[in-house]
């Protein structure tokens, strides 16, 4: 199969032709029709994900069809138009048991743990308890769109920040996981106000539902300009950019009680940061993290979808072909693209 590979951190990813993926006894083989690229896979790429090992394939967000089944997989066969988060439980412990894949101890994440989906072919173990059946009125590129970014934004605004109609919801950063959080908030009924540096993903903001927006590089201090906009602070914030100063102004920003989240990932320097704790403490506000969703929760997610509620396809920039990818993949961190760039040709 063809697949992007690198052999060293922070050096150009190639093109390579290596051997087609076989199946786990509880594994599939998918044959990838579409795959996302994410900040994720820039983070991976540049060594920042200890659960990465080289050489590497990365690439995790991804729909395709199913070419191969291992023996005990029962609920799927070949032919079957799949995706899977991008956190695959094993389907055997406590948490798995208890609903939450997401958070399992022996996870499997493509393009993390294991060699993921820029390629032909993927391998996904633990196939039964992860796989999610796609509609046939959902194509690839859309799908793909939803296994990371999409269906993160979903639980965080919807099962990690409870988020309720008319509660006020402050997003800090607009780039996929910043605009799915815009428009999965507003669908339900949230009053979003949109953060960024970027006047062009503000307005984009606005069109996707943000009711009001704030250019972090026109105010002096965003937490007070969130304040002020609605009256004593967001009720949900969510950090879905990942830095220090987002992450410290999300929480800053909250009403008493109000509930941060924290989706954007903080790895590398960034592990550490700041937090106010006393204003955590004396306003009892709630912090949660988000990591990827249930297989299981994607059934209410693609319900919204189905009705039109939720047009994740909106959120789509460039389609790409394989080699296209690599300096989409390579300059991620400094990428100014609106909309998320998609791998659906090999
Ligand atoms: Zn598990
Ligand atoms: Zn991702």
């Amino acid at each position: 199969m063809k697949a992007m590979y690198y052999e060293a951190f922070g050096e150009a990813p190639d093109i390579r032709t290596l051997p087609d993926p076989t199946p786990t006894a509880d594994g599939v083989v998918i044959k990838v029709e579409a795959t996302g690229i994410c900040r994720s896979d820039w983070h991976g790429w540049m060594g920042h994900d200890p659960d990465i090992n080289l050489p590497h394939v990365p690439g995790h967000e991804l729909a395709g069809i199913i070419t191969a089944t291992g023996k005990g997989v029962m609920r799927y066969k070949i032919g079957d138009r799949v995706t899977v988060p991008f956190v695959s439980g094993c389907g055997r412990c406590g948490e798995c048991h208890s609903g939450n894949a997401q958070v399992c101890p022996n996870q499997f994440q493509p393009g993390f743990t294991h060699w993921g989906s820029f390629a032909e072919y993927v391998a996904i173990d633990y196939a039964e308890q992860n796989l999610v059946a796609l509609p046939e009125t959902i194509d690839f590129a859309t799908a793909a769109s939803l296994g990371c970014r999409f269906a993160t934004s979903f639980r965080a605004i919807a099962d990690q920040g409870r988020v309720k109609g008319g509660e006020w919801v402050a997003v800090h950063g607009c780039g996929g996981v910043g605009l799915s959080a815009i428009m999965i908030a507003s669908a339900l009924g949230a009053n979003v106000i949109a953060i960024d540096i970027a006047e062009t993903k503000l307005s984009f903001a606005r069109e996707i539902g943000a009711v009001a927006t704030i250019d972090a590089t026109t105010v002096g201090d965003v937490a007070e300009a969130v304040r002020e906009l609605t009256g004593g602070g967001a009720h949900v914030s969510i950090d879905a950019l990942g830095s220090p100063v987002t992450c410290f102004n999300s929480i800053k920003n909250l009403r008493r009680r109000g509930r941060h989240v924290q989706v954007g990932l903080m790895l590398g320097d960034h592990s550490a940061p700041q937090i106010p704790m006393a204003q955590v403490i004396g306003h009892e506000l709630e912090i949660y993290g988000s990591h990827g969703m249930q297989a299981w929760r994607y059934d209410a997610m693609l319900e919204m979808i189905a009705t039109g509620k939720l047009n994740p396809q909106k959120l789509i920039g460039r389609h790409v072909t394989l080699e296209e990818a690599i300096p989409v993949l390579t300059t991620m961190d400094t990428a100014t693209d609106l909309g998320i760039s998609v791998i659906t040709r090999f």
